[in-house]
């Protein structure tokens, strides 16, 4: 074994991005400082300045290999789009240049016609335009063999204006948060404040199989989970995987994966074995909410670049493998200044525990007054296999506070004394706040919204997703609560007494959604029910809340989603809800056609001849018979199911509803195919493995 040469983290992190400081190395002063001022502050970009940057930045990524451009976007699918073009055009005398000038960089014009529009956009204005989203660098893609594409994160865009990808909706939903924000501080005697930005760190969690396995499961191949799969005789019941040592061939895998998301920029930071055998979790050090969605947007790709590289497949579907935990995003969220300081870290004075209690409580207002649409934010086909499963969260969403804060809030709401180390409080002011303790020790860890010491951990966010949905729905009811309480300190003549009513108000009116014991009980569920609390299991209900009255006048009022934009993205999910299912249906019935039974049918035969040759010998064949006789009940089961669920998808797809269509699909479809699951499941107990024609939970779970 040799130990590799030391590792220049300098030489490597950023190595890919047009960061600030290659800007600053080759940009004029002026043109930096200009640029800056767009960055960090928003100002318009003009062609005078995005001229000489794209010049610049042409430089750069052909220096480091670059032959192609590309504006790099975020359509609805969920996934990230581009399309290269070369630097090269030809010249006149047969010959070709570079060109890259500030237009292309600002503009590009896709033939977008194909993404998912959700009636967005008619045909005959087809067209969909990117724009330069300069507050994400460029960065240069790097394929195994070293050609090298300059990417350009980029908003997209109709004709009319509206949006057509996830970001421009984050985008909007940070000044709408930011302004409130602002508001609040400067009520509150902070003016030097100018800008209030969310900071995410998304955990990535996932699994690796075996690509031998991978392209042996249609199923996997096709729609990113086991269909089908028997349980193994060992799961995670023995607790051993979490946190356990890292096998060699992982932990190369994972060096790998660190040094390429470093190239790009993604300060990858943490790594380590997950619950489930053959799950493990990523996680960089927290970033813009901007910045942190397109950098998990991209290690999501780099991910299963690199695995292919070790002979390996990531799986990033919510729910992989039955019986064992699903995979999430853990979204950890919160508000920083442009000075900053972090909102939700309770300070060491009583003023800024004033400033940290209000924005709590908008929190607190926010969540429980829009359980519906956050729910609605992790709503995919693959996380309904997870909320409420194997360890993940519930579909129930509950803030989790810790005792002591929960106890000082609801003791301020009662005007009662409380106590926090041998000192007594009677009332909330900048006179009387507690140092409010900052170590919350109890880190409770099946709470779906967790407050974690500084930051909240939006624990429902699914693995595959793009974290934009979750965290522009987080900003947007976060900023309308804190409109709510800007406007009534703005309204009051004492902000201290003004506090405490507000603390008051939130505890009456908002304090079901706090719970700090364990969510995965089913006492909670009930108790749950009893707050009133909702429990939306399914994709289909929850983003029928997206189209309600309140939603409509939330994301309206903000200027994050206007009402087209919003229905668009309802009509959008609620089909692909749909499809998704129908691609499962119809990937179980190939399985179930072309390689389940007939392998039964083989083995049926052999079975028969065996039970011949044994009476031919005089032999009891009894225990043969009842096995036959197993197997050919689950056979003919099996066969019916297939026969009942070919009907039922062909009646399902043609449903020319969207919402009837999905909730034929929820109730009918999926219940079917789970239905036929059952019958190959119990064939794979009895069958012979030799003969069974899929590899088993067994293999892909534990030969890694
Ligand atoms: P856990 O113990 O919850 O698994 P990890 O260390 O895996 O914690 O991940 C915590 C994530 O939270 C990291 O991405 C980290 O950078 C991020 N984080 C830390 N502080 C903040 C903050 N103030 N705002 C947002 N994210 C944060
Ligand atoms: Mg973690």
């Amino acid at each position: 074994m040799t130990m590799k040469n030391k590792f220049d983290f300098k030489k490597i992190f950023g190595i890919n991005v047009f960061n600030k400081k290659e800007m600053k190395k080759r940009l004029t002063k002026d043109i930096y400082l200009k640029l800056l001022k767009t960055i960090d502050e928003g100002e318009p970009l003009t062609l005078d300045v995005a001229n000489p940057v794209a010049d610049a930045m042409r430089e750069w990524a052909i220096e480091r290999g670059a032959t192609h451009y590309s504006h790099w976007f975020q359509p609805l699918t969920g996934s990230t789009a581009e399309k290269h073009d070369a630097f090269l055009i030809p010249d006149k005398e047969g010959g070709a240049i570079a060109e890259f000038s500030g237009k292309h960089l600002i503009k590009g014009e896709p033939d977008a016609s194909s993404f998912p529009s959700g009636g967005l956009r008619a045909t005959f204005e087809a067209r969909g335009y990117t724009a330069w989203d300069c507050t994400s660098p460029a960065f240069l893609k790097e394929n195994i063999k070293g050609d090298v594409t300059l990417c350009i994160p980029t908003a997209f865009y109709s004709y009319t204006g509206e949006a057509l990808d996830k970001k421009i909706p984050l985008l909007r939903s940070m000044d709408a948060i930011s302004i409130q924000a602002v508001r609040l501080l400067k009520l509150l005697g902070n003016k030097k404040v100018k800008k209030v930005i969310p900071m995410v760190g998304p955990e990535q969690e996932y699994f690796l199989i075996e690509k031998e396995f991978y392209t042996k499961r249609l199923d996997l191949m096709l729609c990113g989970r086991t269909l089908f799969g028997a349980p193994p005789p060992k799961g995670q019941e023995l607790e051993d995987h979490y946190f356990g040592p890292i096998k060699d061939r992982v932990s190369s895998f994972m060096a790998d994966l660190d040094t390429e998301l470093w190239k790009v920029g993604i300060p990858s930071k943490t790594r380590h074995n997950e619950v489930s055998p053959a799950q493990f979790e990523v996680a960089p050090y927290f970033s813009h909410v901007n910045i942190a969605t397109d950098h998990n947007q991209l290690l999501m790709e780099i991910i299963q670049k690199v695995a292919l590289r070790h002979g390996l497949v990531c799986l990033l579907h919510e729910k992989p493998f039955a019986g064992v935990n699903g995979s999430g995003k853990h979204n950890n969220w919160s508000l920083i200044t442009n000075e900053g300081e972090n909102l939700l870290d309770p300070g060491n004075t009583p003023h800024k525990n004033l400033q940290f209690l209000l924005f709590l409580c908008a929190l607190i207002r926010a969540i429980d007054k829009n359980q519906d649409i956050l729910r609605a934010a992790c709503a995919t086909s693959g996380n309904d296999l997870r909320l409420g499963a194997n360890e993940a969260p519930p579909a129930i969403i509950s803030i989790f506070l810790g005792d002591e804060l929960t106890e000082i809030l609801e003791k301020i709401a009662k005007g009662e004394k409380f106590k926090i180390k041998d000192k007594q409080f009677l009332k909330v002011g900048v006179d009387t706040l507690p140092t409010i303790p900052k170590d919350n020790t109890d880190r409770n860890r099946t709470s779906p919204f967790a407050f974690t010491g500084n930051k909240f951990e939006f624990r429902m966010v699914g693995s595959s997703m793009s974290i934009a949905g979750p965290n522009l729905i987080l900003n947007t009811i976060v900023a309308e609560s804190l409109d709510e309480i800007a406007h009534r300190l703005e309204k009051a003549k004492n902000i201290n007494n003004e506090t405490t009513e507000i603390i008051k108000d939130t505890i009456k009116n908002h304090s079901r959604i706090v719970f700090n014991g364990d969510n995965y009980s089913e006492e909670w569920k009930n108790e749950a029910e009893k707050r009133g609390l909702l429990n939306i299991t399914n994709t289909v209900d929850a983003h029928l809340s997206m189209i309600t009255e309140k939603a409509k006048e939330l994301f309206e009022k903000y200027k994050v989603l206007s009402k087209n934009e919003l229905y668009s993205r309802f009509e959008i999910y609620v089909e692909q809800y749909s499809k998704q299912i129908a691609i499962e249906s119809k990937t179980a019935l190939k399985m179930v056609k072309t390689q389940y039974l007939p392998s039964v049918i083989k083995y049926i035969n052999l079975l028969s001849s065996a039970i011949v040759n044994t009476k031919q010998c005089g032999g009891n064949t009894e225990k043969m018979e009842d096995l036959l006789n197993k197997i050919t009940v689950c056979f003919n089961s099996a066969k019916k199911k297939a026969e009942d669920l070919e009907n039922e998808l062909n009646n399902a797809l043609s449903i020319e509803d969207t919402i009837q269509k999905a909730k034929n699909f929820r109730d009918k479809i999926f219940t079917k195919n789970h239905e036929l699951r059952k019958d190959i499941d119990t064939l794979e107990t009895i069958m012979p493995s030799d003969i069974w024609p899929t590899p088993t939970y067994s293999d892909m779970l534990y030969r890694l």
